[in-house]
């Protein structure tokens, strides 16, 4: 038997022996009054019996009593007449005998509980021992013969004392009777009674079954049937809900028990349920997530069992083979799959060569990975993997357009992608290539070509012009040279050509003068009618180099030189361009030990304000106290300290010096400052002026800040946020040589200068030519219709200060007044300005 039969086994039995209890107690009402009325009709017939009982057995002893005194009566009256002495001892003896039996016969009678009354009892006894005592003197008076003393005892005490123990006897006897007759007649009383109280008994009896079975269905009848019947509907219907009856769950017996553990097991199964359904959830949503995952992958997969039959395979497999979905199954031999691919339509192999690849695969058992290029051109890059079930994992992903963007990333690397032409890189590469194939009767040209004046071309029309120009020269270009030719841009508008010939220089001159002849057709762009010029240097093997970087550099200075002899022509390289390019290099490395060892000095030239004479202002220029050359100019180093960068550094040196001597000066006259153009590259420009001018205490309206147009040419914006700034700082800003740049008037309202330095150049020729009479007009009535100052530089003679006067120029500044002058003769001009007079 299993712990659980046991269990309900011994339920039922504590059913069983609830059911009788509960019968019991349903019945105790009933019983109990039947059970007072039984037990005091049993307690009457007791009492009843009890007392007949006593009566008969004290009427018994009484009788008993009556006929020994009659017996021991008849003993007695014969002694008298008795004369032998051996019949007299055999009556004495006879009469002690029933003496005997008489006392124990009272004895008894005296035990009868109730009956006799003690008093009646105790007459008895006192009569009882009378009369022994009496029969005695009887017996020996006939011993002694005294048969007259005998028959008188006899006739007297004797008899008188029988009779009253006679009386008391009928006394007591009939109080006996009575009391037999009450007890008899209660007797009858009960045996009525007990008639009576069957029927209630029965009745209870009945109503105890009747009323038990009610409670037996109703406590545990009907929760079992409702618990059965919530099983059979679980079981039915597979709902686990139930319903709650709250009293029979806080019952404490085993129905409250069986109830608890039904429901407990219930809501276990429930949970159990539960979470089983979780568990499919999750795995339903994992088998999801893991479908999911697997068609949305950018690979193609396919997996297959240790039998080589295909398992699993993902929505990108047959996207990328173009297999329509009802083509696979599960199970499927992997032969079956590769002739579905094979032969042609898609991979190119037969199925025999792929499968004897995949079979190669499979027994070597390592991953590995391969690429094929399919029938339509597709590249595929599949991966095999060994997994560790014994089967494989395959993937494969379409990397034709990874493939097309790394072609496109290293042509992108290789090539302009303005133009589409090589870039430096490919050139290079091309140089090097060609350099190591040149046969002995070939050699190597290699040609520079720098367009003419291509950033007027950007500035004017704009960007978008200067591209579509830098596009259509590179198409002429391409057309100019032969197939074994290389043309590339090397940035900017600079481009190249590496020319392969056995009859050099004369093919690099023909090549170079044709590409000049080409280019400098007019181009059509945009509804713009442009000319373009390009200026050429050209450098061949062996002489002017063997190795790419050599040539190229040649080719460079034979560049610079074409275009230092005005531009639109070519030149070939010759040694002493190197010559002169080292001597560059060389100042530069002078300019930066003078830089560091202060050979720089400020000299001063002042400006003299028209109509007044008075010196307004003196320019610092810079000069090179060279140890061994002595004062060097500005033209000898400027430029070169600007290709160099060093111009930063000093022209910084030169605003810290200039501010700190102009506020040693006697008058407060205001010094002019020349800014190069990549002093404002820099970035530094404006903390570089502010630091100057409080270092030196000089009033920053003292300082006057000379830039020239080729300044606001690069990076515009920035530039003249950066002029704003130091004029909102009180600083002064004069355009210099104005009338030497491109666009000249259009700067001038791109910010409000404070004075315009009209180029020397004009006032040179002042005197002589007519059109620079009406530049020099123009500008200072420009000038003054804008309310800015203009200065004439140069002014040699009086005859171009006196047309100046005309023109309404408001300064000038000269030789006729005075050249640079050391900052120690400062003092001395503005003490001497009347002398200028006299010289006007
Ligand atoms: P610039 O700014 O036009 O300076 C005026 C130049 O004209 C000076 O030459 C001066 O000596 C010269 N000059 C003055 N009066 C006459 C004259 O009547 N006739 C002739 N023929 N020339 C005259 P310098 O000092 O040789 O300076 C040349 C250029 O060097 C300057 O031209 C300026 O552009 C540049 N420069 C000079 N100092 C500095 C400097 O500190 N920083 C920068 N960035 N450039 C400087
Ligand atoms: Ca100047
Ligand atoms: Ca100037």
């Amino acid at each position: 038997m299993t712990a659980a039969g046991r269990k309900s086994g011994n339920v039922l039995r504590s059913i069983g022996a609830k059911t009788l209890l509960a019968m019991a107690a349903a019945a105790l009402p009933a019983l109990a009054v039947a059970a007072i009325l039984g037990i005091t009709l049993v307690t009457a017939v007791y009492h009843a019996e009890t007392e007949f009982d006593g009566a008969t057995s004290a009427a018994r002893r009484l009788t008993e009593i009556r006929v020994l005194i009659e017996k021991e009566h008849g003993l007695i009256v014969r002694l008298p007449a008795e004369l032998d002495l051996r019949r007299i001892e055999a009556y004495a003896q006879q009469i002690a005998a029933v003496r005997q039996e008489l006392e124990s016969n009272i004895t008894a009678l005296a035990a009868i509980d109730g009956i006799v009354a003690p008093d009646a009892l105790a007459e008895i006894r006192a009569a009882h021992q009378e009369m022994k005592r009496t029969a005695e003197e009887i017996v020996n008076a006939a011993r002694s013969f005294a048969q007259t003393t005998a028959l008188e005892l006899v006739d007297g005490p004797y008899d008188q004392t029988t009779r009253l123990l006679r009386a008391f006897l009928d006394a007591v006897g009939s109080n006996v009777d009575g009391i037999v007759e009450h007890a008899r007649s209660e007797l009858e009383e009960s045996a009525q009674w007990a008639w009576r109280l069957t029927p209630v008994a029965l009745a209870g009896a009945l109503f105890a079954s009747v009323f038990g079975l009610w409670m037996t269905r109703r406590t545990f009848v009907l929760p079992l049937t409702r618990l059965t019947e919530q099983a059979v509907q679980i079981r039915k219907s597979g709902r686990l809900d139930i319903g709650q009856d709250s009293r029979i769950l806080q019952r404490e017996d085993e129905i409250g028990t069986l109830w608890r553990s039904f429901n407990l097991m219930i809501t276990d199964l429930s949970s159990a349920r539960t979470r089983l359904a979780q568990s499919k959830a999750e795995i339903r949503m994992q088998f999801e997530r893991l479908d999911a995952a697997l068609n949305n992958m950018s690979q193609g997969l396919c997996m297959f069992d240790s039998d080589q039959r295909l398992l699993v395979w993902n929505r990108r497999f047959l996207s990328i083979f173009g297999l329509a979905p009802e083509l696979l199954r599960r199970g499927m031999p992997v032969r079956e799959l590769i002739e579905l691919t094979a032969g042609g339509e898609i991979f190119r192999e037969s199925a025999d060569e792929i499968c004897a690849e995949n079979e190669r695969r499979w027994s070597e058992r390592t991953s590995s990975s391969s690429l094929r290029e399919l029938s339509d051109g597709r590249a595929i890059s599949i991966m095999h993997e060994p997994i560790a079930s014994g089967g494989w994992l395959t993937t494969y992903e379409d990397i034709t357009e990874r493939l097309r963007a790394e072609a496109k990333i290293s042509h992108m690397a290789r090539h302009d992608a303005l133009t589409n032409l090589p870039n430096r890189v490919l050139f290079r590469e091309h140089m090097d290539t060609s350099l190591a194939r040149l046969r002995r009767d070939e050699s190597l040209a290699v040609l520079c070509l720098d367009l003419d004046h291509f950033k007027h071309v950007n500035d004017t029309l704009g960007h978008p012009i200067g591209d579509d120009l830098l596009q259509a020269v590179a198409g002429r270009l391409s057309g100019c040279i032969r197939e074994s030719d290389v043309v590339a841009r090397l940035g900017g508008d600079e481009f190249a050509v590496v020319q392969i010939g056995c009859n050099q220089p004369a093919e690099a001159t023909q090549l170079a003068a044709r590409i000049i002849d080409v280019l400098s057709v007019p181009y059509d762009l945009k509804n713009h009618h442009v000319v373009v010029g390009v200026s050429i240097g050209v450098a061949v093997t062996p002489t002017d180099g063997s190795d790419p970087d050599q040539l190229l550099k040649s080719a460079d200075l034979a560049l610079y030189r074409a275009k230092a002899d005005g531009r639109g022509t070519y030149r070939f390289f010759e040694p002493a361009m190197d010559a002169r390019a080292q001597t560059r290099r060389l100042l530069e490395t002078e300019l930066r030990a003078a830089l560091r060892d202060g050979e720089f000095e400020l000299y001063y030239q002042p400006i003299v304000q028209l109509g007044t004479d008075e010196i307004t202002a003196f320019e610092a220029l810079v000069r090179w106290n060279h140890p061994r050359r002595g004062m060097v100019e500005p033209l000898g180093f400027i430029s070169v300290a600007e290709e160099s960068g060093l111009i930063v550094h000093l022209g910084a040196w030169v605003l810290r010096n200039a501010c700190a001597e102009a506020a040693t000066w006697s008058k407060p006259v205001r010094v002019a400052v020349n800014l190069s153009p990549l002093q404002f590259k820099s970035r530094e420009l404006v903390q570089t002026v502010f630091s100057a001018i409080a270092a030196s205490g000089l009033a920053p309206d003292r300082l006057e800040l000379e830039i020239t147009e080729s300044a606001l040419l690069q990076d515009t914006e920035a530039t003249l946020a950066t002029l704003h700034q130091l004029r909102s700082f009180g600083v002064r800003i004069a355009m210099d040589d104005f009338g030497t740049g491109y666009s000249s008037l259009s700067y001038l309202r791109s910010f409000p200068f404070d004075k315009i330095k009209i180029d020397r150049s004009f006032i040179h020729e002042l005197s002589t030519r007519g059109d620079c009479q009406a530049i020099v007009r123009a500008v200072t009535g420009l000038g003054s219709s804008l309310g800015i100052a203009t200065t004439a530089e140069g002014v040699e003679t009086s005859e171009q200060l006196k047309l100046l006067q005309l023109e309404g120029c408001t300064e000038v500044q000269g030789y006729l007044f005075s050249p640079p002058r050391p900052a120690a003769e400062v003092e001395g001009l503005l003490a001497a300005k009347s002398k200028y007079r006299a010289v006007a």
